[in-house]
């Protein structure tokens, strides 16, 4: 097994672009809907749709926070007009994050005692000690239970018509989705790729399966590397959402006209299923 130190190695601007990518991108929303390239969004998938996009979202906020800016000085910071021009200029794909944003953090209140109760093993006992008072501060704290307000309604979407049907088709998307990653012609986008796509994996398990608590935690047994990409995946999106709120007032200035605010978007946890 090989271990990566995803601090040294940070989700960036790797160059990465241009048919390949897009390839990629595209087959990706292709196994969610087949009717992306259309434009039409198959209803009853919308919300693989909404979590695949805001996360792609999320992959254009931290390219563009932390781009090359003149290759010949090595000189690297923010590219406000590639944010806005990927992102913050399609109020749907900022929805999108948010969306995914409070998917994943309710997959990981959902998960708090089984979370808490994990352990945590970095080969260094004093970095174990740490992970786990970090994972209990952040799973029990009082603010999230506020800020996170179901995002959608889970239950009903499994309480549906062919709901067996529809849970094993998402789970083979997602087979195929994490496969698709493989192809992904770049080391570091792979890695953050794969990571997040299982995270999310890992965050829709969490809600779809299971009804409570109780039954999580006797039912369940994550995968080391399952915890650890969905406690990543929520820090990405977090800062992509801290990210945003940060650039907008900068952005008029750049862009040279007004702007609308997040806060002038549809509602965040819009188009329930
Ligand atoms: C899994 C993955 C990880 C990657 N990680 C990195 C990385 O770490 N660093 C890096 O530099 N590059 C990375 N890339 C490449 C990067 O995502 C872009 O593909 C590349 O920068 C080219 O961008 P683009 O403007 O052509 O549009 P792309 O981002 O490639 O988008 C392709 C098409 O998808 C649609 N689209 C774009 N955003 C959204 C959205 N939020 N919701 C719905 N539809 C959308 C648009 O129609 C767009 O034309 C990654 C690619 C993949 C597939």
């Amino acid at each position: 097994m090989t271990y990566v130190n995803l601090q040294l190695n940070p989700e960036r601007y790797t160059g990465y672009s241009g048919p390949y990518a897009k390839r990629i991108w595209d087959a990706v929303y292709l196994d969610n809907c087949p009717k992306y390239l259309a434009g039409e969004i198959c209803p009853e998938k919308n919300i693989l749709y909404k979590l695949i996009s805001g996360l792609h979202s999320s992959i254009s906020i931290h390219i563009a926070a932390d781009y090359l800016l003149d290759e010949a000085l090595n000189t690297w910071g923010r590219n406000l007009t590639l944010m806005y021009d990927r992102v913050l200029k399609f109020p749907d794909r900022v929805d999108n994050l948010y969306f995914t944003f409070l998917f994943v953090l309710r997959a990981v209140t959902k998960a708090a005692n089984y979370l808490d109760e994990a352990s945590y093993d970095t080969g260094n006992p004093e970095d174990d000690l740490k992970t786990q008072s970090w994972i209990e501060q952040l799973v029990y704290h009082p603010k999230l239970k506020f800020a996170c307000p179901l995002p959608f309604n889970e239950v009903r979407l499994w309480k549906g018509k062919g709901e067996p049907d529809l849970m094993q088709q998402i789970q083979k998307q997602f087979r195929n989705i994490s496969a698709l990653m493989d192809c992904i012609g770049c080391e570091k986008c792979r890695l953050w790729g794969k990571l997040q796509f299982l995270g999310l994996g890992t965050a829709l398990k969490i809600l779809f399966s299971v009804n409570s608590q109780e039954h999580l935690h006797k039912m369940f047994q994550f995968q080391q590397n399952e915890v650890i990409a969905l406690i990543n995946l929520l820090n990405r999106l977090s800062e992509s959402v801290m990210l945003v709120h940060e650039m907008w007032p900068s952005l008029e200035k750049v862009m040279g006209k007004q702007v609308s605010t997040p806060s002038d978007q549809p509602s965040m946890t819009g188009g329930h299923v």
